[in-house]
């Protein structure tokens, strides 16, 4: 057993000697719990290669595909589909990092929120037609964009989930406390 923190890095450098070359570790846990930061902590560099496994052959970015992470100094992490929201960190993390060029328009937009998808002052709309930023590179973002989207509901979804089942629990646990005190 090894205790970790990712504020004070403590364990941290254990756990990565532990993950020597050749060597595979699964991380498993609820969402939540710091999975993520821990794999951030180890990765050190964020910009780390990261590479789907997938059973089915298909599409990169799909959230019911293992990642395989790459750790400094050898080990390779697998991060389980139950881990969603590590995911969503690549993919945030992607967006913001491989789109610069999108975001920059982005900021000048007169809505904070726009969507660019035709409101008054968007300057990504404006810098597409004045042929500043190519049609098809703003497809790409959008396509990121939108399995960034699928990625968050499908989290939200299953947090949902947890949540109403943690709720019935208690409210059974009432019922039967109730039951009990009735006799
Ligand atoms: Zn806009």
């Amino acid at each position: 057993m090894l205790a970790t923190s990712t504020l004070s890095r403590e364990g941290v450098d254990q756990m990565r000697t532990q993950l020597k070359p050749g060597e595979t570790a699964v991380f498993v846990g609820s969402s939540g719990v710091g999975k993520s930061s821990l794999l951030n902590c180890l990765l050190g560099d964020p910009t780390q290669v990261v590479r789907d496994i997938r059973a089915d052959g298909k599409g990169r970015h799909t959230t019911t595909s293992r990642q395989l992470v790459l750790i400094p100094g050898g080990g390779v992490v697998i991060d389980t589909p139950g881990l969603r929201e590590l995911t969503l960190w690549h993919a945030e993390d992607g967006l913001d990092r491989s789109f610069a060029d999108v975001d920059a328009f982005a900021w000048e937009c007169a809505f904070r929120d726009c969507h660019h998808a035709g409101e008054p002052g968007c300057a990504v709309r404006d810098a597409i037609e004045g042929g500043d930023l190519p049609e098809e590179r703003f497809a790409s973002y959008r396509k990121l964009e939108r399995e960034i989207d699928f990625v968050a509901r499908r989290r939200d979804k299953a947090l949902e989930l947890a949540e109403r089942k943690r709720w019935k629990q208690i409210h059974k646990q009432n019922r039967e406390r109730m039951r009990f005190r009735g006799r």
